[in-house]
């Protein structure tokens, strides 16, 4: 991560979500069958991006003001964070969103299952316009998708959802020294050019006219619990259903170049978790 989500208007009207363009990135574009591979090993993730229960948990503790009730998740993939939001909120109702029907079929089933089908549904939409009233939103949450808008552009579309005294917290690529290797900045730069310290993420946050109130950022472990470790096993998987198959080949190998590149410098980056509030 990241990856470039596919191109909203692409997708949503869609009903078959496979027949068609994406352009989801690094090389997986156009055809239906290199994105479906893609989908097999980042589609059936536990989470779609680095975080961890306990992470989404002590994010919310800094969001500030009284326990929110309407929340809205944005670029949701599978709903991990969701669940946990929903079990640390028992009064909240929240509407998850992501642009990806089978994200959102996924997200939906553990609602059900976590027995939170009543008051929490994943919705297929776009983030930089969701579905939801002017004013009405106490809490927008965003793991590992606000790069999708950029900061401070998703912060300025968002602002006027949230009610008064309401809040955003997202997660976003930080690096975490001053001078990372060529190598690795390289890289980023052709993933995610806007990676910056946090000072470069405050700043962006200032621009649209929020203050942070809190952050912190998240351990390795949170690439590896729910992410990279049971990606690991998605390419040993395909790479052995289909021997030989160049576009199964060039969907692990993408997946192992970036796990590699995580295993090597890790102390370089990291995400860190932001709750902001608008001021004025
Ligand atoms: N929050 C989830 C998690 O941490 O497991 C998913 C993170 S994943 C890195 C980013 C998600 O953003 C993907 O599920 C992708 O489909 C979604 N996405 C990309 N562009 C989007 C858009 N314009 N609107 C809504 N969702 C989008």
């Amino acid at each position: 991560m990241p990856h470039r989500g596919p191109e909203a208007a692409e997708l949503v009207p869609k009903s078959g979500w496979l027949d068609g363009p994406v352009a989801y990135g690094r090389g997986v574009e156009s055809d239906g069958r290199s994105f479906e591979l893609f989908l097999e090993v980042y589609g059936t993730l536990p989470r779609a991006g680095p975080g961890g229960d306990e992470h989404t948990v002590r994010a919310l503790g800094l969001v500030p003001g009284p326990s929110p009730e309407t929340v809205l998740d944005l670029g949701c993939g599978p709903g991990q964070q969701t669940v946990a939001l929903a079990s640390a909120l028992p009064e909240g109702r929240i509407v998850a969103l992501d642009v990806l029907a089978p994200m959102v079929e996924q997200a939906n089933r553990r609602f059900t299952a976590a027995g939170f089908g009543d008051r929490v549904v994943a919705l297929v939409g776009d983030m930089a316009e969701p579905p939801v009233d002017p004013g009405s939103q106490d809490l927008i949450w965003c793991e590992g998708a606000i790069y999708n808008l950029g900061v401070t552009e998703a912060l300025g579309a968002w602002r006027p959802l949230l009610r008064p005294g309401g809040s955003v917290a997202f997660t976003e690529p930080v690096w975490l020294v001053e001078s990372p290797p060529q190598e690795i900045r390289d890289w980023w730069s052709s993933e995610y050019p806007a990676i910056s310290r946090r000072a470069g993420v405050e700043a962006r946050i200032e621009s649209a006219s929020y203050r942070t109130v809190g952050s912190f950022v998240l351990p390795a472990s949170a690439w590896w619990d729910e992410y990279y470790g049971p990606m690991r096993d998605r390419v040993a998987s395909l790479r052995e259903r289909l021997p030989g198959d160049p576009v199964a080949s060039d969907v692990a190998a993408a997946a192992e170049a970036e796990i590699d590149y995580f295993v090597r410098f890790s102390d370089c980056y990291s995400y860190e978790f932001f709750s902001v509030q608008p001021v004025g």
